[in-house]
């Protein structure tokens, strides 16, 4: 691997060099393959036959430096001061095979000085939500940290119950979140400037072409940060606990707790059970974006240059570009053009969804079956699951819904416009009783259903024989909700 490892060389203040505390017996959880031939992992002898020790915290190759970060934020909108990182290191940061700078960050490595109550430990079920949505979501082709792979062990770790501890190998291109920011202005502000240019040349190089590289570095921040949302809300992805400790600063989607994917469409639905007054539900995304980075901005007015006018500037962006790449997102998930026409069924399309409860990612999938039934059988069942569930006030809503629809794309390609619908709208994405399914094996030591969901999301745009009728089964229309709550 090809070791950079800079963040090592900021002021002492921002870290604590520790080395991770090994697990008891930790043993093969899974291993990403295309992960770690991305990282050149591959390609080290030592690395490929001592990852489960490395991962279990027993062996720490010589070019590792591990250390721990210190971070702060506001979690559920509140100042919460120091809080992280109490159990992740930085292990190494490589340059991948696109010569990406990629973290090399252990969650679950044990106690650190930053630890607070907590026992510096992750469970082997929030360890499998965080490394199959990972992987989930950057085969979506959504920018999302990913892992190399994870172990699980002996170590008891007490949370509601006792339960296994584990460790992930996660991969991001930073971990650097807006809440370290946060941590420097309230605790070291003499060195913002210094962890501002860091954050420029390391990220957003090409913002020193700028005549105000700080400006301009906050507002591509800005705009990745809108971008990343609109992914998610396309997607019909739900973070969960989008506290500014969990953004990170490259728009990269990080920490996976009690995040989930749309089932019955209802915009104004809470994945995370803990979070009592939705300010984290699905349709909140984008303003909760927004107030993070609102909040996060006024920190550089420290640094030379930059006002509160020069903020505003910065941040004004951010609706536009929400807006142009979700409509654009969501034009194409219907294979249209984007313009005013397209966007009307659209929007009028998400409203027969909500009205009769109707899976989200199955429903747009169906639609290749209205441009293109003869070559989608299996659409052709999933238009038949949907209509089947219409009542005919909503049957008929569906009939004139649809006409339109064919009549605007009789005025497209239908070839382009089946290739935009078939790898805007996946067949398989990571349920909450998908996960569920696996985590329940995984703890009586099965880990073929692991092994069967991770390839099924390898490839989320493509059919496969290995998939289950549970895989695409959305919950009963008013079912109660799985409680996934913020406890990992
Ligand atoms: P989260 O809400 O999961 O993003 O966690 C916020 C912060 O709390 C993170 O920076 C973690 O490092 C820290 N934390 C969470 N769980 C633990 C734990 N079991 N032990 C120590 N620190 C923890
Ligand atoms: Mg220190
Ligand atoms: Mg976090």
């Amino acid at each position: 691997m090809r070791y950079q490892n800079t963040y090592v060389k900021l002021d002492t203040r921002l870290y604590h060099k520790q080395l991770p505390n090994p697990l008891d017996n930790p043993r093969i959880g899974h291993f990403n393959n295309q992960v770690a031939e991305q990282l050149g992992w591959t390609e080290d002898v030592d690395l490929m036959a001592r990852w489960v020790d490395i991962l279990g915290g027993q062996y720490v190759p010589a070019e590792f430096q591990p250390l721990s970060m210190a971070y702060a934020g506001h979690q559920f909108g509140q100042w919460a001061g120091q809080l992280g990182d109490g159990r992740g290191l930085l292990m190494a940061q490589v340059l991948d095979k696109n010569n990406q700078l990629q973290d090399l960050h252990l969650k679950g490595a044990g106690l650190t000085p930053y630890s607070r109550m907590g026992d510096g430990r992750a469970v082997l079920r929030s360890t499998i939500r965080e490394y199959l949505c990972g992987h989930a979501l950057t085969q979506l082709g959504i920018a999302s940290s990913n892992a190399l792979g994870f172990v699980v062990s002996d170590t008891k770790v007490r949370r509601e119950r006792i339960e296994a501890g584990a460790a992930l190998m996660r991969v991001a291109d930073s971990h650097i979140r807006l809440g370290h920011v946060e941590w420097i202005a309230s605790f070291a502000p003499d060195l913002l400037g210094e962890f501002t240019d860091y954050m420029i040349d390391t990220y957003y190089p090409e913002c020193r072409d700028s005549d105000t590289p700080v400006l301009a570095f906050l507002q591509a921040v800005v705009e990745r940060t809108a971008r990343m949302i609109a992914d998610w809300q396309l997607i019909g992805f739900a973070h969960g606990v989008m506290n500014t400790d969990n953004l990170s600063i490259t728009g990269s989607t990080l920490d996976f707790g009690p995040f989930g994917f749309m089932e019955r469409f209802n915009p104004a639905w809470i994945n995370n059970h803990s979070d009592h007054s939705g300010r984290y539900a699905y349709q909140n995304q984008p303003a909760i974006g927004h107030w993070n980075l609102n909040i996060w901005l006024p920190h550089f007015m420290r640094l030379d240059g930059v006002t509160r006018e020069t903020l505003a500037d910065c941040l004004a962006p951010y609706e536009a570009t929400f807006m142009q790449h979700y409509q654009q997102g969501l034009c194409r998930k219907l294979g249209l053009p984007h313009q005013r026409e397209s966007l009307g069924l659209a929007f009028e399309w998400l409203t027969l969804l909500e009205d009769n409860l109707l899976d989200y990612t199955n429903s747009f999938r169906a639609l290749l079956a209205l441009i293109a039934p003869d070559q989608h059988s299996y659409e052709q069942q999933l238009l038949a699951t949907m209509t089947d569930e219409l009542n005919p006030e909503a049957q008929q809503v569906w009939q004139a819904w649809s006409m339109r629809y064919l009549a605007q794309i009789q005025q497209v390609s239908i070839t382009q416009a089946i290739e935009e619908m078939q790898t805007s709208n996946p067949i398989y994405v990571l349920r909450n009783s998908m996960a569920q399914r696996v985590i329940v094996a995984a703890e009586q030591g099965q880990f073929e259903e692991l092994n069967r969901v991770f390839d099924l999301l390898a490839k989320p745009y493509t059919r496969q024989d290995s998939a289950i009728d549970l895989d695409t089964l959305p919950p009963a229309p008013y079912a109660p909700q799985m409680p996934i709550s913020c406890s990992s």
